[in-house]
């Protein structure tokens, strides 16, 4: 039984045990209507007690409902029932109520938590808001602002913040709160204390803010922060409603849009990204495959942008780290970089001085391979050049312990020829982290030939420690982001040298909901650096024709980093502007070229950059160099902040149809001859047979 009904000392118990989190599934909402209906006919029963079993309270609605018609009764009546009951109802709520788990603690007269509890209400993160009556109840007991705040962003708050705010009556400490129930509710039959504090009849106070002011600024800081989303909006829409009409028909207002947020592809897109993340982290045979023992010490090789990143990403994870450098000078300035941003948190009071302090001292650096033999894993930040990588590896394989993990943080070269200079090339792996990485939370695994599984599982389950999305890929050029993230790239110079200019690329791929447009994010990661790649490759004999980008390097302008880039940094600032200069070189470049400029249209922009980059994502299916579509979604919303609400590139390439997407590529073909609109088999297969990357079975590669 997944609810439970008991008697003690004139209380009626109701334990929810359904785990692993008890959610609020079919079974959990029948069982607590039954268990409701005892208690209310246990004549020895003269208050209720809902409890749960296990470490948390009703962390949220069951998944394995989600997308699914859900079978009666509703959450939204079930609270109601239970809001409305003869006789008193405490709830008491440890580790985290949220979604339907606290909007059920909502239906409950009093409220009890152990102080490290959190409650909140995610919703509007899938896009939807929350349906069984929290919109409703909530600003009976916060006023507007902060039911609004919760609400509209879907963050938690602290069980000692939610009774500062009014949400709960009474703390108790962890362990205890069982008791603390029980006490609460005999102390209600002894005060003979009827179930009057019912949420929805607590009259609505607006704590000092104007109304309706406060929901139109609301709506103006949404649209504000994230304009392409829908249902903060409707969250606002709801709240204001509980202010407006009557308790009953706001509820009903709020179901209206909760289903109209249901149905919208935005919603779609975040449970997608959503249950993709999920999915990311977990490889084929996972069972079968042991892991490493436990990663408790780690060397980072390079101070540079990424080490040092790195270095406080295991930092911050408790585990201690030794960094390595070639000269005293790289060495301090690394070490200052990462003093540096830890001031910064200590003075904007995310952190502590002595969290500060302990942070600093978890870190040691040194100039020496010798410091880093005893460590279970290395992971490797120098410059971007094979020679130095192999010199590097060799070195490891030299003076490490048998079993450490060694890593390369490359964003593009092999690891199976970095492995090839040591005797171990079972235990190379790629571990590549995105800028800054103390910050980003993507992590593609990069599995070699001869990686061997365990240090798959092991690197996979330490990038969840570290607080990463880690995302296990196939060794290639590029991997699967930088792959794909170069062909975009490409289009958009090829877009501007036939007649667009940077800034409508860049405005057209942020109005699409990318945070950056391709030339502003070149300018921040430094031209000179993709500079450097293509020279390198075209000196392996590639054939990488010069563009205008290369031109615009080879004025010196490297960024943001020099204040001048595609775009011109005024004092050293991080907005771009225009630039006529950059403007001229770009004609004179279409001259020398022949190209005769031509018009093009927004559209033109989005297909282009978007679909070749599909078509990419369906060559790394082919290879197998990644394992699931939707692992590539993750990747490209975690790494390059590809729009959440639409899923991810090969989800939103299927809300588009893959037969258009590859008309649209060949008609590009036609017109221009270029072999890179060349439909991948594998997306030309699936778009002839109407299917969708999201009907490819799990684990397409493996
Ligand atoms: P960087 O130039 O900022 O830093 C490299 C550091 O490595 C320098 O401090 C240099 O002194 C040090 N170094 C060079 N050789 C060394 C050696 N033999 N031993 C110890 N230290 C040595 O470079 P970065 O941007 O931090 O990039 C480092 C690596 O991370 C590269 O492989 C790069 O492709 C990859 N990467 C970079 C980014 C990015 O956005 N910058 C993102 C992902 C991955």
């Amino acid at each position: 039984m997944s609810v439970n009904y008991s008697q003690i000392d004139g209380v009626g118990i109701i334990i929810i045990d359904s785990p692993p989190v008890n959610a609020v599934g079919y079974t959990v909402r029948q069982g607590l209507l039954e268990c409701l209906n005892l208690g209310l006919s246990d004549v020895h029963a003269h208050a209720l007690m809902i409890a749960c079993a296990g470490n948390t309270f009703c962390a949220g609605s069951d998944i394995n409902e989600f997308g699914k018609q859900r079978k009666p009764p509703n959450l939204r009546d079930v609270i109601n029932d239970i809001e409305n009951s003869s006789k008193p109802i405490v709830v008491v709520i440890q580790g985290t109520a949220f979604g339907g788990g606290f909007e059920l603690s909502l239906g409950c007269h009093y409220r009890i938590a152990t102080t490290d509890a959190k409650v909140g209400l995610p919703e509007v993160k899938l896009g939807l808001l929350p349906g069984a009556g929290g919109t409703q109840r909530l600003p009976h007991l916060t006023g507007a602002r902060k039911a609004l705040e919760m609400i509209t962003t879907g963050n938690s708050i602290s069980a000692k913040d939610a009774l500062e705010f009014g949400i709960i009556d009474e703390l108790c400490e962890p362990g205890g709160e069982y008791q603390a129930g029980l006490d609460y509710a005999k102390q209600l039959i002894e005060n003979k204390t009827l179930p009057s504090k019912r949420v929805s009849k607590i009259k609505l106070d607006s704590k000092g803010d104007d109304l309706p002011d406060i929901f139109n600024n609301f709506r103006k800081k949404i649209k504000a922060s994230t304009p392409h989303l829908f249902s903060p909006f409707k969250c606002v829409d709801a709240i204001e409603a509980a202010y407006k009409v009557p308790f009953v028909e706001g509820l009903e207002y709020e179901r209206n849009l909760f289903n109209e947020c249901l149905e919208s592809t935005q919603s779609k897109g975040l449970i997608h990204a959503f249950f993709s993340e999920r999915k990311a982290s977990k490889l084929l045979s996972q069972a079968q495959i042991s892991t490493r023992p436990q990663v408790k010490a780690v060397g980072v090789i390079g101070a540079g942008t990424m080490g040092t990143g790195i270095v406080m990403t295991f930092a911050n994870a408790g585990i201690p780290v030794v960094l390595k450098e070639t000269t005293s000078e790289a060495l301090d300035r690394g070490m200052d970089t990462i003093q540096h941003t830890y001031e910064r948190s200590v003075q904007k009071g995310r952190l502590t001085k002595r969290q500060m302090d302990d942070l600093m001292a978890s870190v040691v650096p040194t100039l020496s391979y010798h410091d880093l033999g005893q460590l279970d894993l290395i992971i490797e930040a120098a410059y971007e050049d094979m020679d130095i990588k192999k010199t590097i590896f060799s070195e490891l394989d030299s003076i490490c312990k048998p079993g450490t993990i060694l890593a390369s943080n490359t964003s593009t070269l092999s690891v199976d020829a970095i492995a090839s200079v040591t005797n171990r090339p079972s235990d190379v792996i790629g571990l590549h982290f995105f800028s800054p990485a103390h910050i980003m939370k993507l992590l593609e695994v990069v599995t070699g030939t001869e990686t061997s599984p365990d240090v798959i599982r092991t690197a996979m389950e330490l990038g969840k420690r570290i607080k990463k999305v880690p995302v296990s890929v196939g060794n290639c050029y590029g991997f699967v982001g930088n792959r794909m993230l170069h062909r975009r790239n490409a289009e958009a110079i090829t877009l501007v040298s036939e007649g667009a200019l940077p800034q409508q690329v860049d405005r057209v791929l942020t109005e699409f909901g990318f945070p950056m447009g391709p030339f502003a994010m070149s300018d921040l990661a430094g031209l000179d650096v993709g500079y450097r790649i293509r020279q390198g490759r075209r000196k392996n004999g590639e054939d990488i024709p010069l563009t205008w980008l290369d031109k615009v390097v080879e004025l010196g302008r490297h960024g943001q980093k020099n204040g001048a880039g595609v775009y011109h940094y005024k004092d050293r600032t991080r907005t771009p502007h225009f630039d006529p200069i950059v403007d001229e070189l770009i004609s004179q470049y279409r001259a020398e070229s022949e190209i005769q400029p031509r018009s093009i249209s927004d559209k033109e922009i989005i297909e282009r950059c978007l679909y070749i980059m599909i078509n990419e994502g369906a060559r790394i299916l082919e290879e197998k160099i990644a394992n699931r579509p939707s692992d590539i979604d993750v990747i490209w919303i975690y790494g390059y902040g590809f729009p959440r609400h639409l899923g991810g590139p090969m989800f939103w390439a299927d809300q588009i149809g893959l037969n258009t997407i590859c008309d649209r590529l060949e008609s590009f073909q036609r017109t221009d001859g270029g072999v890179q609109y060349n439909c991948s088999p594998l997306l030309r297969a699936l778009a002839n047979e109407s299917r969708c990357f999201n009907d490819l079975p799990d684990m397409i590669g493996c």
